[in-house]
């Protein structure tokens, strides 16, 4: 069986992706870019809805320390999401030796300026600097990554509010392409506080029966064996092979890795992993654009909740 219930490798009755472009060995290609882009239309009627009711557009801080040139290229393409939905981007690029007590003044300050509704710190933060003590001091209310503890022990609590963005990625393209979740067997790879934890809490809240694999997990292919839905957060280039995939399991590959000649490349060894699984994700073109997407939909969260509307309004869904 597989996530939807359905035998191994057969597209269920109700999975309304049946037409939609397979992977070569059959796969469905779970389009995050596509997705995304609906996404981010809903973002943009709900921040334009917000304008109009309260004078002013959705702001969301971006800060940057240094100059990584990863992370220049992942700012870069947030700020240019965020105008495009109507999102106010407000910049703040520090050089690479400011101090730990200058980032901590300058959190402080957008935590009080009433135009900011969103804080993003873009990480890694540079050696020195305690990330901890700087995502720590962000107010929960702007904490539009939702790595705040306060975040994470609120979805942890089964009472979500702001979402890690790539975990909420997963699970809103499970939801556009009708993979079940409640009951499914799901494995995440990959532990760490930004993806795998937060992704065990989001398939815990969806009902999947969960289990986490780490750096302690004794057998790791057993465990991947099992899944029905397997999340990958592990970022090492084909680290899972494609033999170990269940037939007709739903895979999210996470992973950003630079492969050998220089292009992006998954956790999951895609090309055998798509000709056993039902649904696949792409890299790139998959968790990717869902995570800025899933971004831009916290900033226009935060923005409602802070004026007071909880739950912010949804957006028309296409
Ligand atoms: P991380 O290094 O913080 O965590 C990696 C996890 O993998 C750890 O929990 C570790 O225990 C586990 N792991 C490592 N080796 C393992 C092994 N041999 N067996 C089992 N588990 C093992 O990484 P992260 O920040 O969680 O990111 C993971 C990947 O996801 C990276 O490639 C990163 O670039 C990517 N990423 C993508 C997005 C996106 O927008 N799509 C967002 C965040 C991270």
């Amino acid at each position: 069986m597989n996530a939807s219930g359905s035998e191994a490798g057969a597209a269920p009755a109700h999975h309304e992706g049946a037409a939609r472009p397979r992977a070569a060995g059959g796969a469905v290609l779970l389009d995050g870019k596509a997705v995304a882009a609906r996404v981010r239309a809903e973002v943009a009627e709900r921040a334009a809805a917000f304008a109009a009711r309260y004078g002013r557009r959705p702001g969301l801080a971006v800060v940057q320390v240094g100059e990584d040139p990863a992370s220049s290229v992942y700012v870069r393409n947030k700020r240019r999401a965020s105008l495009e939905a109507g999102i106010e981007s407000l910049a703040h690029d520090l050089p690479v030796d400011t101090s730990e007590a200058r980032i901590l003044a300058l959190v402080q300050a957008l935590n009080h300026d009433e135009r900011v509704d969103g804080i993003l710190i873009q990480l890694p933060l540079p050696k020195g600097v305690d990330a901890n003590r700087i995502m720590d001091a962000v107010d929960p209310a702007k904490d539009v990554d939702g790595f705040h503890p306060v975040n994470t022990g609120l979805l942890a609590q089964k009472r979500p509010r702001l979402r890690p963005c790539t975990p909420f990625g997963v699970i809103r393209l499970a939801q556009e392409y009708g993979i079940a979740l409640t009951g499914a067997r799901a494995t995440v790879v990959g532990a760490s506080n930004i993806v795998g934890r937060p992704m065990a809490l989001e398939l815990l809240l969806a009902r999947a029966t969960v289990t986490v694999c780490h750096t302690g997990t004794r057998d790791l292919r057993a465990e991947v064996e099992r899944a029905e839905v397997l999340v990958a957060a592990v970022g090492k280039p084909g680290f899972i092979p494609g033999a170990w995939v269940r037939p007709g399991a739903a895979v999210f590959d996470v992973g950003i890795n630079r492969g050998g000649d220089g292009k992006l490349v998954g956790d999951v060894e895609f090309g055998p992993a798509a000709a056993r699984a039902g649904w696949i994700t792409p890299v790139p073109g998959g968790l990717g654009p869902m995570t800025i997407a899933m971004l831009l939909s916290n900033a226009v969260d935060a923005a409602y909740t802070r004026a007071g509307v909880w739950p912010p309004p949804p957006g028309r869904r296409e």
